[in-house]
């Protein structure tokens, strides 16, 4: 048996290796603390449990969905952006549900390249806006997040050859993993640019909800001009405790979401409708203040990390947005994967390491903040002692 071609042309995906190597250190009696993967460890909001519990009960929701989502999702999307973010959406064209943001990530590679195209992805960055471009036998084009410039790439530095084969620009804030928000400018630059060249913008909101010490995440599409040239990937996954439902909606560019719908009619059947209507439960305005206390408790977790790293001499800053704390290794290590490795071994805690998200991370290590006090304590008090 001979799997694929293009298959061979990805590496395994980043948590599939760790997940490999965690139930090997477990089974060696190794107490693991893992600090990889970003998966909140709280439950999801009861008021959304009650609504999915409610939903599902109900035959009408039993049957294969509608791909473009039922009118309650569709509605209930539009109304929180306008209240969230002052953005308006047309919830017949402009607002539709996905199977969770990496599914929504992965098809638009399939919905708008062609092999000889591009798709420009940060560097670091999440895997599938590298990975998904690969697969469909086109290229990604790495931007560097450089940090004199807040992590956002230096739009004016991409080659005229690049901006010509170019067909999507996928941009994350607040960021994974440099726990980066927005620099002001940088969405009027994106809109520019991809007006000029003919590119969809792909603004992936992972992170809206999870920011801290007041700081509000906009949307890319409050910008003027980006509904013309852009999408915006929602998930309810971080935000919402909500990982394992697969829930997120793609909203913006009538005409994007109408290729998208295209090609997902022949892929998928659909978000189960029960989902779909909890998850438009967790948008009404009385959840607000379950995802503040969630926000409490992830800022705790954020200041106690930082604070023990600091103590260590590590030089990190304090992020406002996202579940992740980017930090550069310590001097004596050849790559952040040998620091890594180091850290499994000896203090038996995993940590990402930053060049497993793009060159431009080599030399920083990931932390996850999705891991309860305690747990959290004693794994970065291992790590400063070592
Ligand atoms: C976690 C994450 C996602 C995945 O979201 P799902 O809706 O669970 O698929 C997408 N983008 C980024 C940047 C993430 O960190």
């Amino acid at each position: 048996m001979q799997p694929s071609e293009r298959l061979s042309k990805i590496p395994p995906y980043l948590f599939a290796e760790l997940e490999r190597k965690i139930a090997a250190k477990k089974a060696a009696g190794v107490d693991v603390i893992s600090l990889g993967i970003g998966d909140p460890d709280m439950a999801t909001y009861p008021q959304v449990v009650a609504a999915v519990q409610q939903a599902v009960a109900d035959a009408g929701t039993h049957q294969y969905p509608s791909n473009r989502g039922r009118d309650e999702f569709r509605q209930g999307v539009a109304k929180f952006y306008e209240r969230r973010f002052g953005v308006q959406l047309d919830p017949e064209t402009e607002v539709m549900p996905a199977i969770g943001a990496k599914e929504c990530i992965f098809n638009l590679n399939l919905a708008f390249l062609d092999p000889g195209d591009v798709a420009l992805a940060s560097d670091p960055g999440y895997p599938v806006y590298t990975g998904g471009p690969t697969l469909v036998g086109s290229e990604a084009v790495l931007l560097p997040l450089k940090e004199d410039l807040g992590f956002a790439p230096d739009l004016d530095a991409v080659p005229a050859e690049t901006l010509a084969k170019a067909k999507l620009l996928y941009f994350n804030y607040p960021n994974n993993p440099t726990g980066a928000v927005v620099p002001d400018g940088f969405f009027e630059k994106v809109v520019a640019l991809c007006e000029a060249h003919d590119i969809l913008a792909v603004s992936d909101m992972a992170y809206s909800e999870t920011t801290y010490d007041g700081y509000v995440a906009p949307s890319f599409l409050a910008t003027p001009g980006a509904k013309d040239v852009g999408v915006e990937v929602f998930s309810w996954s971080k935000g919402y405790n909500m990982t394992g439902w697969r829930a997120a909606a793609i909203v913006g560019n009538a005409d994007a979401l109408s290729a998208f719908w295209k090609l997902k009619s022949n892929i998928d059947s659909g978000l189960f409708e029960a989902i779909q209507l909890a998850a438009v439960r967790a948008l009404e305005p009385d959840v607000d203040a379950e995802v503040a206390k969630q926000n409490a408790i992830y800022t705790r977790r954020r200041d106690l990390v930082v604070d023990a790293l600091t103590a260590a001499g590590v030089k990190v800053q304090k992020p406002k947005g996202t579940i992740y704390i980017w930090a550069p290794i310590p001097a004596g290590f050849d790559s952040s994967a040998a620091y890594c490795e180091h850290v499994l071994e000896q203090a038996g805690v995993v940590i990402s390491p930053g060049g497993s998200y793009g060159a431009s991370g080599e030399g920083y290590f990931r932390i996850s903040l999705t891991t309860p006090d305690d747990r959290l304590l004693e794994a970065v008090e291992r790590i400063r002692k070592l």
